[in-house]
């Protein structure tokens, strides 16, 4: 559940101003909930294992929101926001406001509590969890609605009310922040069973009388402000979804009036028509834009407003904010003891960021902190000048890479004829995508080195018996291109990025991906090169192991880059480029040692597909190249494999194509008939294609017949001498009990099929 781009954890550059203006407020769309050490998934988890009762985790929770409001208020910021908290996440505290709990939870019909709630996000004993998905373009995962004309709606959490009355006894005034019901009905789904014709935004009547009830109970408490959170007006949206925006807020007009109504919306640049769309809201007060992520809304305003006369009569209406939520940043700098003090001078996590925006707002006000500036100009410069941020040589290349073209010299089928000759495998060829079982062991065998704690010496032979093992198993299973397990890596990003120059790593700096789960990102701060080989010592090692062919294993680019913080002086795609050079010096490393198979991993190359339509074809573009210049320039008979963590690429199956694998390996669990057409695709181009013939997220162990019945199946649209054998994706969350038996069976099936052919 790692993914895709967060927003920068570099400071802004502080523009110069030439005007003057009377007051400028501050506003912040969101924070951070998890705590500045993770204070809020430990009491989650210890709640969740029955070590700890209610009460203690509804304190920790309090403490966690009353110092952020404290934080804020001491900070200076004039709009705070409430009931940006959340215990598991914010769409669905939406569904418990709205009381939308699926029948399958059995809930009583009163106010939603820990019990109801935690078994939509987790699942309980008898009944699975509701579906988790991709919020916008983020890391981050919401719980998704299940929706259908049968729902009964009703006022059935008060959350948002008693944050905001929990804020006011601290003597904070806050804004408290709800989902927009237009953006909640459009990152709904329809529920099992519901007809194909129903359409979710026919329930807009419906939910709109729970929001009124909500807005008015606010009111009563003291609320003068209410900010409604509608990203989904920044997607290419067709004019009957906008119509649902006008429609909705004038049915809240009424019961807005009195109130400032704020609509924020954020992670892109807002189209035009939305842009008129959202202006014209009855009974909004004010908009939020996200001026980071693209200039055209900028323009929009401009457009709109003209500049001359934001100076002169718009000046105190003008708020200083951050782009988006800062829940998608780290949350506090001051914690990382172990960072590099110079590196650490160029960055701001969400603490920072909050006082970084009200020093924008008061500075626009004519009350400039020029200590605070001028420090800021200072690491701006250092940062500009440092030689650890620039690499001439890699600036270079990587410029040089824009606008070119790499591929190999051969194509794919004289490459695969190539490639057989020197291999020699089956067919059907069976392997697996490069990780086995972590185990305890393993990782304290790399806690305790990296600590120091063992000596290099006792290390490598550690990890030399780990390898000889899982290739011991991998011969007696008689599979026939095998990895070496990957037990040197803690993470497939980490573990590059800490050999890569450019690349720093925090100790706190974590992001929620979903409910109590964080990730922590490393930090793309610089151009980055390769002091020297990365992998190619294991990868030896391995192959001297065994006769069989020994994949190395490299993660790609792309997803580097995606799981990754980048920095913001450049353009993503010449980040993804230095990288791709670098990685490209090590596959022919690889290739020099007698590595014949090399995969690639690309797990993240979808989720950095821009949210607008009209972005994504530029990101295909330099994401593809990326790839192909790792491996443009080795022998038509190495062959390159590449892993795709997913399988919904109808979309971008050409892009795939285009990045000229000679095998692509592809999860596969879930979606067995989305996959055909893709599969056809893949027929014409000729690669090898390797859809995952069992689920390695489920520690079920499938039996032969099923895994023979499923590539049966693939066979039916693939030709036979294309097709791969493997599991859907690395097995290190996977226990030895289950593994063994699964890829037994899963050879098993193979040679079943090859007598058969
Ligand atoms: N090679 C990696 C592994 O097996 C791939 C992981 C992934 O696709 N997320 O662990
Ligand atoms: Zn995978």
């Amino acid at each position: 559940f790692r993914s895709l781009s967060f927003p920068t954890t570099t400071r802004p550059n502080f523009f110069r101003f030439n005007f003057r203006i009377r007051t400028m407020a501050s506003h912040i769309v969101g924070y951070p909930r998890m705590g500045p050490k993770r204070e809020l998934k430990f009491a989650l988890e210890s709640f969740w294992d029955g070590k700890s009762s209610a009460e203690e985790l509804q304190k920790v929770a309090a403490d966690l929101r009353s110092s952020i409001w404290k934080q804020m208020a001491d900070a200076g910021i004039k709009y705070i926001p409430s009931n940006t908290f959340s215990y598991y996440d914010q769409v669905l505290d939406t569904t418990a406001m709205l009381g939308a709990v699926p029948p399958r939870y059995s809930w009583n019909g009163v106010e939603i509590g820990f019990d109801v709630y935690f078994s939509m996000a987790r699942g309980n004993a008898s009944v699975p969890a509701m579906e988790m998905t991709k919020w916008f373009d983020t890391n981050y995962h919401y719980i998704v609605p299940e929706l259908g004309p049968d729902v009964k709606f009703s006022y059935a959490s008060h959350k948002a009310v008693t944050e905001f009355k929990e804020a006011k006894a601290l003597g904070v005034d806050t804004v408290p922040v709800l989902v927009g019901p237009v953006s909640y009905l459009l990152l709904s789904k329809p529920a099992k069973g519901v007809e194909k014709s129903f359409s979710l935004l026919s329930l807009i009547d419906k939910i709109l009388p729970v929001y009124k009830e909500v807005v008015s109970e606010l009111k009563a408490a003291g609320a003068t402000w209410i900010q409604f959170d509608e990203p989904t007006l920044v997607m290419d949206l067709d004019s009957h979804k906008l119509q649902a925006f006008t429609h909705a807020y004038s049915e809240l007009e009424s019961a807005l009036s009195g109130l400032n109504i704020l609509v924020e919306t954020y992670f892109a640049d807002i189209p035009a028509e939305a842009y008129k769309t959202l202006t014209a809201l009855k009974g909004v007060t004010g908009f939020g834009f996200d001026l980071v992520r693209g200039s055209n809304t900028l323009d929009l305003i401009n457009w709109w407003i003209p500049f001359r006369q934001i100076s002169f009569c718009w000046s105190d209406k003008i708020v200083v904010s951050t782009s988006c939520s800062l829940l998608h940043t780290a949350v506090d700098l001051v914690n990382e003891t172990k960072l590099d003090k110079e590196i650490k001078s160029w960055l701001a996590f969400a603490a920072q960021k909050v006082v970084e925006v009200d020093a924008l707002a008061k500075a626009l006000s004519g009350n400039k902190d020029e200590a605070f500036f001028s420090a800021n100009a200072a690491a701006q410069a250092s940062r500009k000048a440092s030689p650890r941020v620039t690499n001439e040589a890699v600036q270079k290349a990587a410029a040089a890479l824009k606008g070119s073209d790499h591929r190999r010299a051969t194509n794919v089928s004289a490459r695969l004829d190539a490639q057989q000759k020197k291999l020699n495998l089956p067919i059907l060829p069976t392997t697996t995508i490069g990780s086995f079982p972590q185990t305890m062991e393993l990782r304290k065998v790399r806690r305790e080195y990296k600590a120091k704690k063992i000596s290099e010496e006792e290390y490598v032979k550690a990890i030399k018996e780990e390898i000889n093992k899982v290739v011991k198993l991998q011969e007696g299973l008689d599979i026939d291109v095998l990895v070496h397990g990957e037990p040197e890596r803690n993470d497939m990003v980490e573990y590059f990025g800490e050999q890569l120059s450019g690349f720093a790593f925090t100790v706190n700096g974590w992001v929620q991906s979903y409910g109590s789960r964080c990730v922590k990102p490393p930090i793309i701060y610089g151009d980055v090169s390769r002091p020297k080989a990365m992998t190619v010592f294991w990868s030896s090692v391995a192959q001297s192991m065994t006769q069989r062919p020994m994949k190395g294993m490299l993660t790609g680019p792309v997803t580097i880059l995606n799981w990754s913080f980048v920095r913001n002086d450049q353009p993503r795609f010449e980040t993804c480029y230095q990288i791709a050079l670098a990685i490209k010096d090590e596959v022919e490393d690889l290739e020099k040692a007698g590595i014949n198979v090399i995969q690639i991993d690309e797990a993240a190359l979808r989720e950095g597909l821009p949210l607008r339509k009209s972005e994504q074809a530029f990101y295909l573009e330099w994401a593809v190249h990326s790839f192909r210049i790792t491996n443009c320039g080795i022998k038509d008979a190495t062959q390159i494999h590449t892993h795709m963590c997913y399988s919904n690429f109808n979309d971008i199956i050409h892009s795939i194509i285009d990045m000229d694998a000679d095998v692509i390996t592809i999860e596969n669990s879930r979606s067995d008939e989305k996959l055909l057409s893709v599969f056809r695709e893949g027929v014409k181009y000729g690669a090898g294609i390797g859809p995952g013939v069992y689920d390695i997220h489920s520690p079920r162990i499938p039996s032969t017949e099923e895994i023979a019945d499923r590539i049966n199946k693939m066979l039916a649209v693939l030709e036979t001498n294309i097709l791969w054998v493997n599991p859907d994706c690395g097995l290190k969350t996977r226990k030895y009990p289950e593994v063994k038996p699964a890829l037994s069976n899963m050879v098993a099936a193979a040679k079943l099929l090859r007598t058969q052919l």
